[in-house]
């Protein structure tokens, strides 16, 4: 398993900030509940901070109250936070400065090229659809601008991910020139999570590794906007019995509040964490204290996705 760079291991990494960040699309399924965790035991084993963010940025998949119904989730789990909980669709201003700095710094354009067009365009590496450029030397006379895109020239990301190894993205190739201010006026994800890990002051991102593949572009933002880079952990995600990822188009089952123990109970068995039986008839806080002090996250080294039954 590769170093963590900065910080150095054991009780002095009390400077550790960790953060969960569910988008409010639904309830909590199984597959976040784990990401969760992770995250969370992750931050206590170092005594850390673990913060939660709520990834409402994309109002138009936004659900009413599954912000208040996810939180509720984690407390009844004992997934206590610190510090208050941070809501993307509050921080606009904080994403435009950000956009305004790249913009000045001539490392974006306008792009007016809509979805079909892109997709006839584009090339397809595995499920990303590359960019192909249209319009990064201006737009077509009689077209107006829809969106903006950052150039990602020759770079070339190198990421050392705590439990999968090195993964090396060439932008240009695999993703091409990508959007940070969409077609229908909203921030994207990957300039919000970038301006937000930074405000937050987050040193170890602990997520899904269905998110993987955004680091490098993430990562190149950072480098772009002069900001750290944290180190990142990316968990296997849970996969149905047909091998889909756990989620509210593949019909997952919202986590109930009923039975937190033995659901932490699974969790903790999914991340390969072997939870001994008694801890089955105890409270979620001896559940995650137990698994906190003993936290072993290289135990899933290499591995992208779990089957679970649901
Ligand atoms: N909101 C994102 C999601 O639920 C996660 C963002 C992140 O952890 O960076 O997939």
């Amino acid at each position: 398993m590769p170093k963590r760079p900065s910080l150095p291991d054991g009780p002095y990494r009390s400077q550790y900030r960790g953060r969960f960040a569910p988008s409010p699309t639904g309830p909590l399924h199984f597959g976040s509940l784990v990401a969760a965790v992770g995250s969370y035991l992750d931050a206590r084993h170092h005594q850390g901070k673990w913060l939660v963010r709520i990834d409402d940025l994309d109002t138009p998949r936004t659900v009413g109250g599954a912000a208040a119904d996810i939180l509720a989730t984690l407390e009844s789990h004992g997934l206590h936070w610190d510090e208050q909980v941070i809501y993307q669709s509050q921080r606009t201003a904080e994403y435009e400065r950000a956009f305004l700095q790249l913009q000045e710094s001539g490392m974006m354009y306008p792009c007016a090229c809509s979805r079909k067009e892109i997709a006839d365009s584009a090339l397809q590496r595995g499920n990303e659809l590359v960019y192909s450029g249209s319009c990064r030397n201006g737009i077509a006379a009689g077209k107006t601008a829809r969106s903006w895109r950052v150039r990602v020239d020759d770079a070339v990301i190198t990421l050392d991910d705590l439990l999968q190894g090195m993964t090396t993205q060439d932008l240009a190739s695999e993703i091409g020139d990508f959007v940070l201010l969409r077609a229908d006026g909203l921030y994207a994800y990957q300039l919000a999570v970038v301006v937000d890990d930074a405000a937050q002051g987050i040193t170890d991102v602990v997520r899904g590794a269905d998110l993987l593949c955004s680091t490098p572009r993430q990562i190149y933002l950072q480098q772009l906007l002069g900001l750290k880079t944290p180190s990142y952990m990316h968990l296997p995600v849970a996969v149905n019995a047909r091998g889909e990822k756990l989620s509210k188009q593949t019909l997952a089952k919202p986590v109930t509040r009923h039975s937190p123990v033995s659901t932490l109970f699974n969790a903790l068995a999914f991340l390969r964490q072997y939870p001994p039986d008694e801890l089955r008839s105890g409270t979620t806080e001896e559940m995650l204290d137990w698994a906190a002090a003993n936290w072993k996250p290289e135990r899933l080294s290499n591995c992208l996705h779990l089957p679970v039954s649901t």
